[in-house]
């Protein structure tokens, strides 16, 4: 006989598969709209992979249940390759984008009116981000959504392949990869911190209430945004970072005008960072049992 605890833990943990098919379901609705059938390639693939690396594991038939034959006919590479290659985001990131398509960028207000009627469907704690990062330069409008993973095994692997698979803008990634992803402390031979110039708004909400979201801790010692809290979510988390890579990633010029200013930013301090984080990845891929032979990163 189950305890109670454990009881509810298993209905906690199907949250995901209700989750994962709620979203799949929108996502082939807006895919016949845009025909963006990579970011469902991606999405399925994140999906994937998370359901296998999580605590307990869930099989693509599990997840998918009766849409699993159509997706697997339709889209056989992410069920090919979830075991064998990483996610270089988290999945809601895959619905942002497929929403951003669908509405264009400077439709701010419907971009997350559509994510709120979303999440507002679906459970607590597994595949929805909390927050939405709205950076804006000059006419140019990129969005970012904070990570969608649940726990901090699944974060770490997330948070290291978008830096290390060149996801994430280098300066993103190296203001990042400033802290150590094992545990969040500074190092001490690289700094890639940088203060945004004045020309970039950067600006989270809630994803679920129509609330503004000031700046972290964490994310005014990555980005010298303006905050008046001393806490801080783990580096990397915030909808910030996939927002201002986003924008970073658009505008070049804008971007080589600015560069960390630090004495420690240099290419051998990268190389430790990126090496002390490769460490960690593979120690947490260890830790969920995934194939740790060759990293490689899926795309669609
Ligand atoms: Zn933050």
């Amino acid at each position: 006989m189950m305890s109670r605890r454990a009881q509810q833990r298993l209905k906690d943990q199907n949250h995901f598969r209700t989750n994962a098919f709620i979203i799949i379901d929108s996502m082939l609705e807006w895919c016949t709209q845009t025909g963006r059938t990579d970011l469902l390639d991606e999405i399925l693939h994140g999906i994937l992979f998370l359901g296998k690396i999580n605590k307990p594991p869930f099989s693509p038939e599990e997840i998918f249940l009766d849409l699993l034959s159509h997706l697997a006919a339709e889209y056989p590479r992410p069920f090919d390759h979830y075991m064998t290659h990483l996610p270089r985001r988290s999945p809601f990131s895959c619905v942002l984008d497929m929403v951003v398509h669908l509405t264009q960028p400077q439709n701010e207000m419907e971009i997350r009116r559509i994510l709120k009627d979303l999440v507002d469907n679906l459970e607590r704690g597994f595949l929805v981000s909390t927050a939405i990062c709205v950076s804006q330069y000059k006419n140019s409008v990129k969005y970012g959504v904070s990570m969608s993973t649940t726990g901090s095994i699944a974060r770490k692997i997330v948070t290291a392949a978008s830096c290390l698979s060149s996801y994430w803008d280098e300066y993103v990634a190296d203001a990042v990869m400033t802290f150590n992803l094992s545990d969040q402390t500074r190092r001490t031979d690289f700094d890639g911190t940088f203060v945004l110039p004045r020309s970039v708004t950067c600006r989270a909400y809630y994803v679920n209430i129509n609330r503004i979201l000031p700046p972290c801790g964490s994310c005014g010692e990555l980005f010298g945004l303006h905050t008046r809290s001393g806490n801080g979510f783990p580096y990397g988390n915030c909808a910030e970072a996939e927002s201002l890579s986003n924008l970073f990633t658009s505008h070049q010029e804008m971007r080589k005008r600015f560069r960390p200013t630090s004495e420690f930013y240099t290419e051998q301090g990268r190389e430790a960072a990126r090496a002390d984080t490769l460490r960690v990845l593979l120690k947490m891929l260890q830790r969920v049992r995934f194939n740790t032979e060759r990293i490689e990163y899926y795309t669609p």
